[in-house]
C-alpha cells in the first residue's frame, strides 16, 4: 500500500512539475525576449531542450524493436490478426471523423473571408502529388536497408516552398529556393524561425528522419515469426523483453530531467517566435477554428467513442495521460513522446502491455486525428482567402486527402504543414499559398501533437476493451501488479 502511494505521489509530482516547467517556460520566454539575444545566445540557451529532445529520440528504436518483437512473439495469430484489423479500422475512422469535424467548422466559422491578407507566390507548380505520396508511404513500409530506415526516410521531393536551403542568410530568416525551371529566378525570405527540420531538406529521395513505419512494420512481423519458431526463437524474445525493460528503466530516470528540458524547450521557442500582433486577424480567426476543433475532437467526441465502446469513464483514463500530453505540448512530436505514452498506459491507465505494444507505435506513425483536422481546416481557410468556391465534391477529396495525408506525415514537429501540399493541389489550390499559415503553424502543431497522442492512447484503451477475450489480462487494472513492462 505504501508502494501505491509512492507512486501516486511521484507521478502526480512529476506530472505538476511538468506543468509547472511549461509556465516557467513561456514566461521566461517572454520576458527574454524584450532583450537581444544573439543567436549563438539563443543556441546555448536552448541547450537544455535539445537534450530532452535527444533524449526522447534515442529511446524510439530499442523501444519499438523490443516491444513489437517480445510483444507479438506471444500472442495467437488469430488475436493478433482480430487486434490489427480493429485497430486499423478504428484509426480510420477517428481520423475521417475529425476531418468531417474540422471542416464543419471552418464553413461555419469562415475565418478566411473577406480580403487583408497577401501571399508570397513562388510559382513553379506542385512536385508532389497524391500518388507520390501514397507511394512514399508504401515505400516506408519497405524499407530497403533497415540501418538507413534507422535515419532516413523515403520522402519525394516537394514543392519549391519546401526546398529550403540550409544556408541561414540573415539571423531569423532563412533562404528559399526558387523553382529551378523558373525564368525569373524568384526568391523569397521567409520567416521560419527556426525552421521546422522537415523544411531544410533539399536532397530528392529521402530526409533524415526514422523511417519509423517501417521499423513497425519489420519488428511485428519479427515478431509474430519468432513467436511460431517455439524454443528456437526464445533466447532472442528473451533479449528483446530485457531490452524493453531496460528501456522502461531509463524512461522512469529521464523523466526526473523533462521538466528543467522543458523549461528550456519552451522558453527557446517563444524567443524565436514571430511578433504576435503582425498575424492578421484571419489568421487568428483560422487559429481559433483549429484549436476548437481539436477541442471537440479530442475532448468530445474521442471521449465519446471510449465511453460508447467500453462503458468506462474516459476522463480517469485521461487524467492518466497528462504527464505523456505536456510531453506532445513541449516537444510538438508523436514519435518522440512514445516512450512516455507508453509509459502512461503502462503504469497509469494499466492497458495491456501486448496490446500497447502494438496499438501505440503504429499509432504514432498513422493515426493523427490533430493533423487531418488541421489540414482540412487549413485547405478550406486558403480556398476561403483565394475566394475559392469549393462544391461538394471537392470538399469530400479534401476529407479523403486529408485522412490520407494525416497517415503519411511522420510523427515529427510540423510534419503535417509538408503533407498540406496533397491537400491543395487536390483541389487545385496553390501549394504555395502554405506561407499563409506559416507563422501560427508552431503552436498549432502543439495542440495537434498533443491530439495525435490522445488518440492513439484512447485507442489503446478501446481495443484492450474490446480484445478482452482474446487477452485475458487486458482489462484495465488487471495487469497493475505486473513488474515487467
Ligand atoms: N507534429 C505532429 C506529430 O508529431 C505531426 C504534425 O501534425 O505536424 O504528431
Amino acid at each position: 500500500k505504501d508502494g501505491q502511494k509512492m507512486g501516486f505521489c511521484r507521478r502526480n509530482g512529476l506530472l505538476t512539475l511538468s506543468v509547472i516547467a511549461v509556465v516557467t517556460g513561456c514566461t521566461l520566454g517572454f520576458m527574454l525576449r524584450g532583450t537581444e539575444l544573439s543567436t549563438q545566445a539563443k543556441i546555448y540557451f536552448s541547450f537544455p531542450g535539445e537534450l530532452l529532445m535527444r533524449m526522447l529520440k534515442m529511446l524510439i528504436l530499442p523501444l519499438i524493436t523490443s516491444s513489437l518483437m517480445s510483444g507479438l512473439s506471444s500472442m495467437e495469430s488469430k488475436a493478433c490478426c482480430r487486434m490489427g484489423v480493429l485497430t486499423v479500422t478504428y484509426y480510420l475512422w477517428t481520423t475521417f471523423i475529425a476531418v468531417v469535424v474540422g471542416i464543419v467548422l471552418v464553413l461555419i466559422i469562415k475565418p478566411g473571408t473577406g480580403t487583408e491578407m497577401e501571399s508570397n507566390r513562388l510559382g513553379g507548380g506542385p512536385v508532389m502529388t497524391s500518388a507520390d505520396a501514397l507511394l512514399d508511404l508504401i515505400r516506408n513500409m519497405v524499407p530497403s536497408n533497415l540501418i538507413e530506415a534507422t535515419f532516413q526516410q523515403y520522402k519525394t521531393d516537394l514543392i519549391p516552398i519546401l526546398r529550403v536551403s540550409t544556408k541561414t542568410i540573415q539571423p531569423n530568416f532563412v533562404y528559399v529556393v526558387p523553382d529551378d525551371n523558373d525564368p525569373k529566378g524568384r526568391t523569397v525570405y521567409l520567416e521560419l524561425t527556426p525552421p521546422p527540420d522537415v523544411i531544410y531538406k533539399t536532397s530528392p529521395g529521402s530526409s533524415q528522419q526514422m523511417n519509423v513505419l517501417g521499423i513497425v512494420i519489420f519488428s511485428a512481423t519479427m515478431g509474430l515469426l519468432l513467436g511460431r519458431m517455439g524454443e528456437r526463437g526464445a533466447p532472442l524474445v528473451n533479449v528483446c523483453q530485457c531490452i524493453n525493460e531496460c528501456v522502461m528503466k531509463i524512461i522512469n530516470a529521464a523523466v526526473w530531467y523533462f521538466p528543467f528540458g522543458i523549461i528550456f524547450l519552451v522558453a527557446g521557442k517563444i524567443l524565436d517566435m514571430q511578433d504576435p500582433s503582425t498575424l492578421g486577424k484571419k489568421l487568428g480567426w483560422y487559429g481559433i477554428t483549429v484549436l476548437t476543433g481539436l477541442f471537440v475532437h479530442g475532448l468530445v467526441l474521442l471521449p465519446l467513442f471510449y465511453f460508447l465502446l467500453t462503458r468506462k469513464n474516459p476522463f480517469s483514463y485521461i487524467r492518466g495521460l497528462l504527464q505523456a500530453m505536456v510531453i506532445a505540448l513541449a516537444t510538438s512530436s508523436s514519435s518522440a513522446t512514445l516512450p512516455i505514452t507508453m509509459k502512461c498506459l503502462l503504469e497509469n491507465c494499466h492497458v495491456d502491455r501486448q496490446i500497447a505494444r502494438f496499438v501505440l507505435p503504429v499509432g504514432a506513425t498513422i493515426n493523427m486525428d490533430g493533423t487531418a483536422l488541421y489540414e482540412a481546416v487549413a485547405a478550406i481557410f486558403i480556398a476561403q482567402v483565394n475566394d475559392y468556391e469549393l462544391d461538394l465534391g471537392q470538399l469530400v477529396t479534401i476529407s479523403i486527402t486529408a485522412t490520407a495525408a494525416s497517415i503519411g506525415a511522420a510523427g515529427i514537429p510540423q510534419a503535417g504543414l509538408v503533407t498540406m501540399v496533397i491537400v491543395l493541389t487536390s483541389v487545385g489550390l496553390p501549394p504555395d499559398d502554405i506561407t499563409l499559415i506559416v507563422a501560427i503553424d508552431w503552436i498549432l502543431d502543439r495542440f495537434r501533437t498533443m491530439i495525435n497522442v490522445l488518440g492513439d492512447a484512447l485507442a489503446a484503451g478501446i481495443i484492450a476493451h474490446l480484445c478482452r477475450k482474446d487477452f485475458p489480462l487486458s482489462e484495465t487494472g488487471k495487469n497493475r501488479h505486473s513488474n515487467s513492462y
